[in-house]
């Protein structure tokens, strides 16, 4: 029997056939969001005088009382009874990986030995799970436990299953974030406040500005039943051997084949249950790699769009089961193919429907998108270092500055249109001369059509590329929580608007024109960013030794760049955009470090249990077939007919032993670096000891491992190979 049937019949829930997924009855437009209480909900369940006040919580701020919350609470559990919901859950994204619940019935004693279902107003605004198991960073001591999880109106309640979810932000008592959800408010807060403020210049009407966010989620499907015959796989989202497969990427013809069939069902399904969690899901796709995906939904308000992320991750989790796979969100499960990664898609827009990084009909326009470009580049310049800690992770890593992994560098990609734009308003001092009359600046970008602009040259090799009317963050990791990027992106961007209005606004008190002003400082700006702006190869060699020249953070080790956050310059950020304390700074990296050293731990763990159980007994029983075969060839031949008979298998032999001894003496050295590091105290140097001495041992012995793999006879092989594992049929 090949492996592969073996490791079929492992997994029970192998489904040769496409699980059957009915097509629903409705069109996409009457089914969308069918599970959310969104306002169009809200208008039929509420009160008008409610559903006005929340309108006003929602839109503008407003502080919610109890008696409206109540209201809200008693609409809600309505609606969500009709669905079939029997509990709630304050979901919440702790600094964990993931989102976390605690499910309450809606049950309360009558107070005549009876059950009556009910919801309360401060059930559904406050909630104190027990938070002493979620990570704080020391900043809520464990014993109190004393954190507490609060609703955010903003991001409409939904029912799953058999539960109405309720998005709440997630604080300790003494108010600082143990959450994604609440700095991500407030970064999103400041920006908002700063780009208005900005607008001002261009456009005095508008009131608000908005963060609008389009990830791309990448993700590999593998069998169930493979993937439960890969222990590595299930401890840790990744292969941590295997030999390359003969045949991978290499003839490209994944990203343009046509998606099987079981994964059309699963995707189908996927879809439509998405969709009617109101997440706007609009591309698929295959990706680079065999068994790589690509899901998008269209772009939304960040906030909405980062919950919506993290429902999808988990419902693709739940729907791939169903239909026989596993979904692999590692950034890189495999060795020698591509690894997943999460482009984020980002730009501000205003209340009065302007695209604020896109240029525009006249020359106003076109000197507002500039600003917004240019400042945007000031925040990323001055915070590289701080972008690329807020995507690192020990998975991260693999697609960033590890083997294989392009070098861990945040550089901006702007397009040759956009390049010649910045030049010449840096260098075109005539500009100024013609601000007479703001309506004929010439700044050398003519009626560009959108269209035209967007299919600019691309560079797939920028983590921060300009494309068309938005950034693309490409960097953050596939199974990193969106908000991490989004939190660090959009208060550098803040910071930087904020800055820039106060020089331009020093220049008008000074006397000078508004526009000119802006112009004046826009130039020096152009100039000071410079080196943040690369159009090359980020892959190179190269390009390493240039931006460490240019001073670009190339730091790549996890531990050393999770330092960025508690640089004198982003405490002052983030402190300057109300994101975060210094407090808070300090407990949030913590657990930062806490987190690489438990994942690489864990791998060091596993890898070491695979290679004791696993690979070193299958090699000595092949080893010993080996030698039986020597012993009965000597009964058999003799002299040189001998030797010459037996010297392949006597090479065979001797390899194994060599690759065995060098796995044996290594993972005892393997041992012994987890022994030592685990002994550090302090868990920045906990993490930088398996950072430096713990994870590389693993790539060493696994170099030893794909070798034996490629002696030792199939039918022993433990493990489903890549060639296994990789193509879905
Ligand atoms: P690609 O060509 O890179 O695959 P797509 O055109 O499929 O990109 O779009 C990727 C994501 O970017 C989608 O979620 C899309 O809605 C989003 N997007 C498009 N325009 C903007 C914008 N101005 N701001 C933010 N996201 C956007
Ligand atoms: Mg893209």
């Amino acid at each position: 029997m090949s492996s592969q049937l073996r490791f079929q019949v492992v997994g029970e829930a192998f489904k040769k056939h496409p699980v059957e997924v009915p097509a629903p009855s409705e069109r996409p437009s009457e089914f969308f969001a069918k599970y959310v209480f969104n306002r169009q909900k809200m208008k039929a369940f509420l009160p008008d005088n409610v559903f006005e006040k929340m309108t006003e919580v929602i839109d503008h701020g407003a502080t919610l009382d109890l008696a409206t919350a109540d209201a809200v609470a008693a609409g809600m559990k309505k609606w969500a009874m009709s669905l079939g919901a029997t509990h709630i859950t304050h979901w919440f994204q702790p600094l964990t990986e993931g989102t976390a619940e605690k499910h309450d019935g809606f049950v309360e004693h009558d107070g005549k030995g009876g059950m009556i279902e009910e919801f309360t107003g401060k059930q559904l605004v406050q909630q104190e799970p027990d938070a002493s198991s979620f990570p704080s960073g020391g900043i809520r001591s464990t014993f109190e436990a004393r954190g507490y999880s609060a609703w955010d109106p903003s991001s409409p309640v939904f029912v799953m299953g058999d539960t109405l979810m309720i998005p709440t932000v997630f604080i300790a008592y003494t108010g600082e974030a143990l959450d994604y959800k609440a700095p991500l408010k407030k970064a999103l807060h400041a920006v908002d406040k700063a780009a208005t403020d900005v607008c001002h210049y261009f456009y005095p009407d508008v009131k608000k500005v908005v963060c609008n966010l389009g990830w791309e989620q990448e993700y590999f499907l593998v069998d169930e039943g493979l993937y439960a015959a890969r222990p590595d796989l299930l401890m840790t989202g990744r292969t941590l051997m295997g030999h390359d497969s003969a045949k991978n990427q290499q003839m490209d013809d994944h990203y343009f084949g046509s998606i099987p069939e079981r994964v059309a069902a699963f995707m189908k399904d996927l879809e439509i249950q998405a969709l009617e969690l109101g997440i706007p899901c609009k591309t698929r796709h295959n990706e680079v790699a065999p068994n790589q995906f690509e899901l998008a939904p269209i772009f939304e308000e960040t906030n909405l769009a980062v919950d919506h992320n993290m429902l999808l991750m988990s419902l693709m989790k739940k729907v791939a089961r169903k239909h026989g796979f596993r979904v692999l969100l590692h950034e890189k499960p495999f060795a020698g193919v591509n690894g997943s990664g999460k482009h984020n898609n980002w730009s501000l827009a205003t209340d009065t429907g302007v695209l604020l990084h896109a240029p525009g009909k006249n020359q106003l326009d076109n000197l507002r998108f500039i600003t917004f470009i240019v400042e945007t580049l000031m925040a990323v310049w001055r915070h590289n270092g701080l972008l690329k800690a807020s995507i690192v992770s020990a998975t991260n890593a693999h697609r960033l500055g590890a083997n294989e992994a392009p070098p861990a560098i945040i550089s901006s990609f702007l397009g040759k249109q956009l390049c010649q734009a910045l030049e010449h308003l840096e260098q075109d001092t005539a500009i100024e001369e013609a601000l007479g009359d703001k309506h004929t600046i010439d700044l050398g970008i003519p009626q560009i059509p959108e269209l035209l602009i967007d299919n600019t040259d691309r560079n797939r090799t920028s983590p921060f590329a300009f494309t068309g009317n938005r950034f693309e963050f490409r960097a953050v990791g596939s199974e990193a929580n969106c908000a991490s990027a989004m939190i660090a992106l959009n208060a550098a961007v803040a910071e930087a608007l904020m800055d820039f209005k106060q020089r331009v606004d020093a220049r008008i008190a000074e006397g000078e024109e508004t526009l000119k002003a802006v112009l004046a400082v826009l130039r020096q700006d152009i100039r000071t960013c410079k080196p943040i702006h690369f159009e090359g190869n980020g892959y190179s060699d190269e390009w390493k030794k240039e931006a460490a020249h240019r001073g670009l953070d190339v730091e790549a080790s996890v531990p050393l760049v999770i330092d960025r956050y508690l640089d004198p310059g982003s405490i002052e950020m983030f402190a300057k955009t109300h994101v975060f304390t210094k407090a808070e700074l300090e407990a949030r990296n913590e657990i930062k470090w806490e987190t690489y050293t438990k994942k690489i731990q864990i791998e060091a763990r596993i890898f070491g249990d695979l290679c004791m159980n696993h690979i070193i007994p299958v090699a000595t029983r092949y080893q010993s077939v080996l030698i039986n075969n020597v012993h009965q060839m000597r009964e058999i031949f003799s002299g040189d007919q001998l030797q010459q008979l037996t010297a392949n298998n006597l090479t065979l032999i001797q390899e194994i032993s060599e690759h065995t001894n060098f796995i044996t003496t290594q993972t005892n050295a393997l041992i012994e670096a987890r022994r030592v590091a685990n002994r550090l105290q302090d868990v920045r140097q906990k993490a930088i000891a398996y950072h430096d001495n713990v994870a590389p041992l693993i790539e060493e012995i696994r170099y030893h491992v794909d070798k034996l793999e490629l002696i030792v006879d199939d039918e022993l092989w433990p493990l489903p190979k890549y060639r296994e594992i990789l193509f879905i049929r």
